[in-house]
């Protein structure tokens, strides 16, 4: 059912209101209570605080069934936001530049329009409002504090508004959908001197140097070209004088993958080529390597069922299912789809006439609200379709 004037307009109103409030990662206090107090104006069973600052709302429906949870990230950025609207940030240096305020905005929109359909209703639907999407710990700690259980969860969906798709295309693929996300820091030690006498040291920086370009060759020459991987070195730290060799740098980047192989086997490929740097230039090293999130993967029946409902909301024409809805950003849905099957995927909010074209995580990041109530249908039809189709 489309929805009204009114509807459409409070979910604009609900956006704005975080849009100008955004607080960071388990800083979400002002947020969450907001939420809370929604959901339990809507007449849910609500639990707060569950993995730090998150909120979970549950809707019994009045015939039994399975649980689907749907989840929404509702931490912002640390960014001072460039744009000069009346909804801009009230809190300085914070800014809601990944569009999780739209999320929290379409989650709530949905939760409220399923209260009507409750009598018939054949199953449960929790909402799981996220902190800390950003830092990627936030669904993690959720999921540690049972959001998974009482009642346990029977499959997941979420959405990421999405600005590199235009507003009225969905974009939804089987599989890997989003990267793995992981952190390394390589710190290298050679041994300092006179920067006119190299022959009695060992040049840090010139190690380095090799280490950054042997680097190149793990995704060039060791990886399958068809599948995707990136290794960046973010940051190159070293030296303190132009005329002394340089003791000690550290290196820090990041990894993604999608394919479950390359996942288990690109740290060794790494410390291999670092390890062969090194000893080669008679340097030492060690290395630090973190894995923050696994690739997020949608079942591909799940898959299915959410190209059939977004298929009735905009078209199948307006569905996309090639690259374009696939990127190597991280994401902590995958926690969720580890352990349940589901699906996530994107809502097109990039309007280029009207200016909203900026990517996310810029200081002029602005979505399409159009694509607001997009966002709730499609949402709440997935979380029909599932529930009935389950019951019949
Ligand atoms: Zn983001
Ligand atoms: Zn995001």
């Amino acid at each position: 059912m489309t929805l009204t004037d009114a509807e459409v307009q409070e979910l604009i109103d609900l956006r704005r209101h975080f849009h100008r409030r955004p607080e960071l990662g388990f800083q979400e206090r002002a947020t969450a209570e907001t939420i809370a107090a929604r959901l339990r104006e809507y007449g849910y069973a609500v639990q707060t605080g569950v993995g730090g600052t998150g909120v979970v709302g549950l809707l019994n429906g009045d015939k039994d069934g399975p649980t689907v949870l749907l989840r929404a990230d509702i931490d912002a950025l640390p960014i001072e936001e460039e744009n000069d609207v009346e909804y801009r940030s009230i809190h300085p240096g914070i800014m809601h530049a990944c569009g999780h305020d739209g999320h929290i905005a379409i989650a709530l929109g949905v939760a409220k329009r399923l209260t009507k359909v409750r009598s018939t209703l054949p199953g449960r639907v929790k909402f799981a409002f996220q902190p800390a999407e950003e830092l990627l710990s936030g669904a993690m700690k959720m999921v540690e504090d049972g959001v998974l259980e009482r009642p346990p969860v029977d499959a997941a969906f979420g959405l990421h508004l999405w600005n590199n798709l235009d507003v009225g295309m969905i974009g939804v693929v089987a599989g890997p959908m989003m990267a793995s996300v992981d952190r390394f820091q390589i710190v290298i030690q050679g041994r300092g001197g006179h920067g006119a006498m190299p022959h009695q040291t060992v040049d840090a920086i010139v190690v380095a140097s090799h280490v950054v370009a042997a680097l190149q060759t793990v995704v060039s020459r060791n990886t399958d070209p068809l599948d995707a991987v990136v290794v960046t070195v973010g940051t190159i730290q070293g030296g303190h004088a132009f005329n002394v060799i340089a003791e000690q740098t550290t290196l820090t980047g990041t990894v993604r993958t999608f394919d479950a192989t390359t996942y288990e086997t690109i740290p060794n490929m790494i410390e291999r080529v670092v390890a062969g740097v090194c000893h080669s230039l008679g340097a030492q090293y060690t290395m630090r390597y973190d894995r923050l999130c696994q690739p997020t993967v949608n079942d591909p029946e799940m898959t299915r069922l959410v190209r059939q409902a977004a298929s009735e909301i905009v078209g199948s024409e307006n569905v996309v299912q090639t690259q374009e809805a696939r990127t190597m950003g991280g994401e902590d849905m995958s926690v969720f789809l580890q352990r349940v099957p589901g699906c996530y995927f994107f809502v097109g909010s990039r309007n280029r006439a009207r200016g909203f074209h900026h990517p996310h995580h810029s200081p002029r990041f602005d979505f399409d609200e159009a694509a607001l109530p997009i966002g709730v249908e499609i949402l709440e039809r997935i979380t029909m379709n599932y529930l009935m189709r389950a019951a019949s």
